[in-house]
């Protein structure tokens, strides 16, 4: 489906963070629940940072968006997680999930599962209690600035985070390579880049409205993130099963989930 591409100011206007999580989060009809990509992002995400030992003072989340179930096994592992996302709305929602205000989405069932992948008999509470803790403040960014924290420069961190943010983003590969490249330069040389992204997906739907998507394959963003100085240390795909109803909101073949290590700065 051709999309006009959506850019920041769209973002800004028309990302509605309640639509969008209860479209694609929602336990039973979520779009990335019923495809697996929330259970695959889970899974991933508690192996990197519980299995694989990646770990740190302070990780970036980038593109956030409304929802934190990606903060939740990363909380263990660092000592701060900081926030960013272009829109205020998404800014506000995420400040709100995390202080668990009254009418934001419920994260519990979610919780759990991360809980009992840890193994160490944590409560919901008690993890809700470690991420708000964890979680020092969520800022201002675009991916597509050299500085995506520009006012502010921050010292170099030991791992950025992106999931599902610099496909949205990018209106072409080029951009995605500079947006890739301004995501890194945030990073510590030996820190580590977590990236997902939906593949060949041209669009999305929020809140009735559609929000474009650029087309990624596999083989690029191997390219891609090998280009910008990264040595990739794991990368897993999964495939989504096709269904008119699910692919007419958003037309993702599967979901790539990327651990890869920085090895050099690239000009
Ligand atoms: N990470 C979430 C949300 C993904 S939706 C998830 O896993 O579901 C895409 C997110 O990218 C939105 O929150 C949007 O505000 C953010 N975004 C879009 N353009 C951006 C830009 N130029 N810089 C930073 N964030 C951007």
């Amino acid at each position: 489906m051709e999309t006009a591409y959506t850019d920041n100011e769209a973002y800004q206007d028309n990302f509605d963070p309640e639509e969008y999580i209860n479209t694609y989060y929602n336990r039973k009809s979520g779009i990335y629940v019923v495809d697996g990509c929330l259970d695959f992002e889970l899974r991933k995400l508690h192996e990197a940072f519980a299995t694989r030992g990646v770990k740190g003072k302070t990780l970036i989340d980038i593109g956030h968006g409304p929802t934190i179930y990606q903060d939740l096994s990363a909380c263990e592992a660092f000592d701060e997680i900081i926030g960013a996302d272009y829109t205020d709305r998404n800014r506000e929602y995420y400040e709100r999930s995390l202080r668990n205000e009254p009418g934001t989405f419920n994260w519990d069932a979610v919780i759990q599962q991360v809980c009992d992948m840890e193994g160490k008999g944590m409560s919901i509470e008690e993890k809700k209690k470690k991420l708000e803790n964890t979680v020092k403040k969520t800022l201002k960014c675009d991916v597509l600035k050299n500085n995506p924290l520009e006012p502010l420069v921050l010292p170099k961190v030991d791992c950025v985070m992106a999931l599902g943010c610099l496909e949205c983003a990018s209106s072409d590969l080029d951009d995605y390579r500079k947006a890739l490249k301004n995501v890194s330069s945030l990073l510590k040389i030996g820190g580590h880049l977590i990236l997902s992204e939906i593949l060949n997906c041209s669009s999305y739907l929020s809140g009735g409205k559609r929000f474009s998507c650029l087309v990624l394959t596999e083989e690029f963003m191997r390219s891609a993130i090998a280009e910008t100085g990264f040595e990739i240390l794991d990368l897993e795909v999964i495939y989504r099963k096709y269904d008119k109803e699910q692919y007419d909101f958003c037309n993702h073949d599967s979901t790539l989930f990327v651990l890869a290590r920085k090895v050099k700065d690239v000009k």
